[in-house]
């Protein structure tokens, strides 16, 4: 892997969608903070709406699980009504709709209707680039 520059600022990211939510600034002006980086798991403004309304669906990668899965690159906000409309489960349906923040397997998105066939999505996010932040994060725990 290659290190990254580092500088006294960096732009902080929305751990969901990898948006840049503000500016990092190094107290000491050393340079310690990567350009990109998610340090905290508070959803960026735009995250917050949608939760307010819905669910935030991101896909993760086939096999994909625990804290901070792979993210391949899609998005999708569902409005609190319509995922009624596809999880029969009642137990997981009022686990979703309290969380407000599902990963799900980019196959089981395709089933439920949410991906076209071949994947994509109008607003797909670069996959490399939003994982990459998001391991940045990791490590700085
Ligand atoms: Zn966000």
């Amino acid at each position: 892997m290659i290190e990254e520059d580092k500088s006294h600022v960096g732009m902080e990211n929305c751990f969901f969608c990898g948006k840049e939510k503000g500016i990092m600034l190094d107290k000491r002006l050393q340079n310690t903070l990567p350009r990109n980086a998610v340090y905290n798991k508070e959803p960026c403004d735009t995250c917050k709406n949608v939760m307010e309304l819905g669910v935030l669906f991101i896909a993760v990668r086939d096999g994909e699980s625990g804290d901070n899965p792979y993210r391949t690159g899609q998005i999708v906000g569902v409005k609190e009504e319509a995922v009624s409309g596809f999880i029969n489960d009642k137990k997981l349906l009022a686990d979703i709709l309290k969380k407000r923040i599902c990963f799900v397997e980019e196959t089981v998105l395709k089933h439920i209707g949410l991906l076209k066939k071949d994947g994509s999505l109008k607003y797909k996010k670069d996959a490399e680039e939003l994982n990459k932040k998001v391991s940045i994060a990791n490590k700085l725990k």
